[in-house]
């Protein structure tokens, strides 16, 4: 076993004395320097296992090391992001692992001719068991905002209603450098800000599926009951609800956004 390794662990307390056999050997200084700063990087974890089997050997009669300085622990990184390079979350990314998500941070796209931004983009995959297909790209505001529904008010309604889960969110738009409805010259649609999505149903985990459809009010089917409650539901969290019956666009799709409004727009 390499110095510094315990079962496959590097340690920093092993290391150490790798470290003062080193320098009586006449290693130079700056090798020592740089093992210091990998250990550095190994965190917090790599010390928590060193110390539960570090007090093992010790009790065993082992010689102990002089004890080593600990490392700072970090400051929070990337969250849900392994490819992306580290960098700071931002308050709202840490909100939204904490919120259950999964989800990966992504550069700022670019604005192109019709000036679309969206800020603190992020790829949500996932929202605890209820995968979103395909994923989407919002705003990290948006994001939390359409986890929190989901996780509380959409999926109380859907155990209340049809006593099962969400599995799957089908996702018919999210970021979209656009005019509103598609339209050329038309405003830029909240879409092109990372500030909207559009569900066009639910896959639940009963293997049931439910679809946003144009339906009679008058319909009292449990699917129709329940389709209008999402709307009542969304009305709120959401400042703009668009779906069946506001016009020809939103006949199969939800289309809840975040557009800044003195009062919620719900039709
Ligand atoms: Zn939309």
């Amino acid at each position: 076993m390499r110095a510094g390794a315990r079962d496959g662990v590097w340690c920093p307390e092993r290391r150490a004395d790798a470290a003062r056999r080193d320098a009586r050997a006449g290693t130079r200084a700056s090798t020592v320097t740089r093992r210091t700063r990998h250990l550095r990087a190994l965190g917090l974890v790599v010390l928590s296992l060193c110390a539960a089997t570090g007090s093992a050997a010790g009790a065993g009669g082992q010689a102990v090391a002089d004890p080593v300085p600990l490392p700072q622990p970090k400051p929070v990184e990337t969250v849900a992001n392994n490819d992306a390079p580290p960098q700071a979350a931002s308050t709202c990314a840490v909100q939204l692992a904490e919120a259950g998500a999964v989800f990966r941070s992504l550069p700022v796209p670019d604005p192109g001719p019709l000036g679309c931004r969206i800020d603190d983009p992020v790829q949500l995959e996932r929202i605890g068991d209820t995968r979103l297909s395909p994923a989407a790209t919002l705003s990290c505001t948006t994001a939390l905002k359409l986890v929190r529904f989901v996780r509380k008010p959409l999926r109380e309604e859907v155990r209340a209603t049809m006593n099962t889960e969400i599995a799957m969110l089908h996702v018919a738009a999210s970021y979209d450098c656009r005019g509103r409805n598609r339209q050329a010259g038309a405003k830029l649609s909240e879409h092109g800000y990372g500030r909207a999505i559009d569900v066009r149903g639910l896959t639940l985990a009963d293997g049931g599926d439910w679809a946003v459809s144009p339906r009679d009010p008058k319909d009292t089917s449990p699917a129709a009951r329940f389709q209008r409650r999402v709307r009542a539901l969304a009305c709120g969290p959401f400042t703009t609800v668009l779906g069946p019956g506001s016009d020809a666009y939103h006949d199969d799709h939800f289309h809840f956004d975040l557009a800044p409004r003195n009062a919620a727009y719900c039709r």
